[in-house]
């Protein structure tokens, strides 16, 4: 018999993928972690029936959310990744030289764990030194935090669960307070697509709007994730991602991507009119 995985995108719009095996299932104290093997996608990790990896795509999502902020600001060393437990997000930021020191800080064990055991490639570099590895929540852990990190990424799941406030004014309040000077907050920041990912969408911008003096949004491509057209949130006390002649800089460093370049960079922040509009209303 096929095994078919299915997700729901909208009450009246499913996404299928073909599967093997169903490797793992249990529910951790936080959400329902599955584990699939499939054969277009490779293995891929679930979260309460939502996508959040697999070994196919990973590298547009992990690309966009490390490589853009680094490219923006050369001097960032000191990083807070908010979720992230697949450690992909991690695995980029490593390949930099310059970053001395990195706090991943994922509220469920069973995610990393799970992670390390199936999805070896992405969680490759969580034992890296400079690395510190917190089962904590990320929204209380900033709580205490000023002036401390160059970049937070906030890799996290959708605003519903343990995600929740993570999409709060006073979360990115937070956020403001822990950053340095030229400090930069990239978060996930949902489909423009769907209705209800609009409306997540719109939520987390306006208050990111209204508490950094620079914010934009930049989309790339997930073909996994509902719409395939998925965004994140720059914001910044200052540092401007596109009039900012620093970007080619990247180049020199001479890191190879599969889907990351500094044309990709600048395209990205190039919004469709009703991305645009959306980003206009109230
Ligand atoms: N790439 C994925 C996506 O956008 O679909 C996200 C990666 S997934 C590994 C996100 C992680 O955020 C989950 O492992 C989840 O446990 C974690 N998370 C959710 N809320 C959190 C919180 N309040 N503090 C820390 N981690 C959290």
């Amino acid at each position: 018999m096929e095994l078919w995985y299915t997700e729901e995108h909208t009450e009246n719009a499913r996404f299928s993928i073909k599967v093997d095996k169903h490797l793992f299932s249990e529910q951790s104290d936080f959400q329902r972690v599955d584990v699939f093997e499939s054969y277009e996608f490779g293995k891929m990790l679930t979260l309460d029936g939502l996508m959040m990896v697999n070994e196919k795509d990973e590298f547009v999502y992990h690309d966009m959310i490390v490589h853009v902020p680094l490219a923006s600001n050369p001097n960032i060393k000191n990083v807070l990744v908010i979720g992230g437990g697949d450690g992909g997000t991690v695995r980029e930021l490593v390949r930099y030289n310059r970053i001395e020191h990195i706090d991943m800080v994922e509220i469920d064990k069973m995610v990393v764990d799970v992670s390390l055991k199936y999805l070896p490639i992405t969680s490759s570099a969580l034992s890296d030194k400079r690395v510190d590895l917190h089962y904590k929540d990320g929204i209380e852990f900033i709580k205490t935090k000023e002036n401390e990190y160059d970049l937070i990424l906030v890799d996290s799941t959708d605003p519903i669960g343990p995600g929740e406030g993570l999409f709060t004014t006073e979360f990115y309040n937070n956020c403001y307070k822990a950053l340095t000077e030229d400090g930069i907050l990239v978060n996930q920041s949902e489909s423009p697509y769907y209705d209800r990912d609009i409306r997540e969408f719109k939520r987390s911008y306006k208050k990111i709007h209204s508490t950094f003096p620079v914010s934009k949004i930049y989309q790339f491509h997930m073909p996994t994730y509902p719409s395939g057209h998925w965004l994140f949130g720059f914001a910044s006390k200052g540092i401007d991602p596109v009039e900012n002649e620093k970007i080619n800089e990247w180049n020199k460093l001479g890191l190879k991507t599969k889907y990351y370049n500094t044309d990709i960079h600048r395209g990205a922040f190039m919004l469709p009119n009703f991305v645009k509009d959306m980003m206009n209303e109230n």
